[in-house]
């Protein structure tokens, strides 16, 4: 009898059939892979930051014909040696600053390749890793300070997170008004109006459209000297838009925005929000589990009352992306919207066996990698580590401050609680200054020893420095500093025609 594809003798069959593989070239081919691993990321710091790709290879990579014939096992190894990770772009090492991309977590990069040969498909059915991921979100929604009743799927990161968040309220918010379908759904759905601050992710705006929102019914809302979305100002918004016969059904608040790292306020969001019939959620991609850090604990007051929360564990947490998480204190809300049914899909599901995760979100097979992934970083850290991690990431932002502050031709401007600083280049030689900053930026990457952003604040572009890294230390931004005043020196504005 034949158990697997290696006992496909090639007198009988010819070669082994693809994509089988004799158990001990599999063996040897898994051990050199995680050879290869945990001297990678152990010798990434001592390399460049980024390496640009050349333009011949990015072709080939792109352009690169199907053989006819397979390859070696081997050479999957080979291939991501030579032409993938010679050429970082990178988030991984400690001296990389731009955007929220953190470096993966060891135990997470172990849980992500575990998973990924037991490949539980987490959306229908029941297996271990469904339970698993269930098991996760209860240790985010603990995290993150909800009740303990808290629901939610994992996702592939803050995007679908705040998509499935905004489709759960317009579905709540239809039902309770019984225009859930017919000529009743016509008339509410084209006069739905959302809420968030001008400083929200874009996530929330595209997430919007994917719903059916048009650009005019969407409300940026004013924000404070700190960012922060100003309570008065959507209150006004909301009265305005009731006045005029809109539908406001949902506000969005967030927790860590994105150029500055603000935190809006959730008490008076929420309030409002109850006695007006609006939806609350909340978008912590980068900042939802600061009520675990004490420093932060006092701005996350209110958190428990938010209809649901996005956050992003491979950004704060480094779990290998994708891992992000809606977390819906009801879940109920997410079943509403999410729970489809066909006459292929029942086993297993009716009796006393829980919802499937297929229901509470779009996706149908879902990985188990992003649970087991997120389940072995968590576990390794502990609850005192998470809490150790993100203070890590305070203290190295406020040495960074005391760096751009204390220089006196770098100038600081507001930003936190979390993690970034966003500064200036005081004497910029002469011209455009937003260009000269750009520049400035371009030429630190090029020279590939640092990596920063820009950023727009209140409409001049400023470079952006991220904490988000284990691995960074206060060498690190002294390095950083060195770069962006080297750069600054070596800059030529380009000639006027
Ligand atoms: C990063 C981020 C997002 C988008 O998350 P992805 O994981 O990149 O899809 C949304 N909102 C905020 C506040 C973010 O920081």
């Amino acid at each position: 009898m034949i158990h697997r594809l290696s006992d496909l003798a090639p007198s009988e069959f010819g070669e082994p059939l693809p994509p089988g593989a004799d158990p001990k070239v599999l063996r040897d081919e898994l051990v050199a892979a995680a050879e290869w691993v945990s001297q990678y990321l152990s010798e990434l710091p001592a390399g460049p930051v980024s390496r640009p790709m050349p333009a011949r290879q990015r072709v080939r990579l792109r352009e690169a014909p199907l053989d006819r014939e397979g390859m070696e096992l081997g050479r999957v190894l080979d291939f991501v040696q030579d032409e993938i990770a010679s050429f970082p772009t990178g988030n991984g090492h400690p001296a990389f600053f731009a955007w929220v991309n953190s470096p993966p977590a060891p135990a997470g990069v172990i849980g992500e390749f575990l998973a990924s040969a037991v490949n539980a498909t987490c959306g229908m059915g029941e297996n271990a890793l469904m339970d698993l991921e269930r098991g996760t979100v209860r240790m985010l929604a603990g995290l993150a300070a909800l009740p303990d009743t808290t629901g939610g799927v994992l996702t592939s990161g803050g995007s679908l997170a705040n998509l499935l968040a905004l489709a759960t309220a317009r579905t709540w918010f239809l039902t309770r008004r019984g225009s859930g379908d017919g000529p009743a759904y016509d008339r509410d759905h084209a006069r739905l109006t959302l809420y968030y601050s001008a400083q929200a992710h874009m996530s929330v705006a595209k997430a919007a459209a994917c719903i059916g929102l048009p650009a005019h019914r969407l409300r940026p809302v004013a924000t404070d000297a700190h960012d922060r979305l100003d309570p008065a100002a959507l209150h006004a918004a909301v009265t305005a838009d009731l006045d005029a016969g809109l539908l406001p059904f949902c506000t969005v608040t967030t927790l860590g925005t994105t150029a500055t790292g603000a935190v809006d306020p959730l008490e008076p969001v929420t309030e409002l929000c109850r006695s007006t019939g609006l939806w609350h959620h909340a978008d912590g991609a980068w900042g939802g589990l600061g009520a675990a850090v004490p420093a932060l604990a006092s701005l996350y007051r209110g958190i428990g009352t938010v209809d649901s929360l996005t956050v992003d564990p491979h950004k704060t947490l480094s779990v290998p992306v994708g891992c992000g998480a809606l977390l819906v204190p009801d879940s109920e809300h997410l079943h509403t919207a999410f729970a489809h049914r066909a006459s292929y899909l029942t086993a297993g599901d009716g009796g006393d066996a829980l919802p499937w995760l297929s229901h509470a979100t779009i996706e149908l097979t879902r990985p188990g990698t992003r649970a087991l992934a997120l389940w072995a970083t968590l576990n390794h850290l502990g609850r005192d580590g998470v809490t150790a991690l993100i203070e890590h990431y305070l203290t190295l932002a406020d040495q960074l401050r005391q760096r751009i502050t204390a220089h006196p031709r770098l100038a600081l401007l507001p930003s936190g609680p979390w993690p970034v600083a966003c500064f200036r280049i005081t004497d910029p030689d002469s011209g455009d200054p937003d260009a000269f900053h750009a520049r400035v930026a371009d030429r630190v990457r090029a020279r590939g020893l640092a990596y920063l952003a820009t950023v727009a604040v209140r409409d001049r572009t400023v470079l952006r420095a991220c904490l988000c890294n284990y691995r960074t230390t206060t060498d690190d931004l002294d390095l950083l500093i060195s770069e962006v005043l080297h750069a600054a020196d070596a800059d030529q504005p380009p000639r006027r025609r």
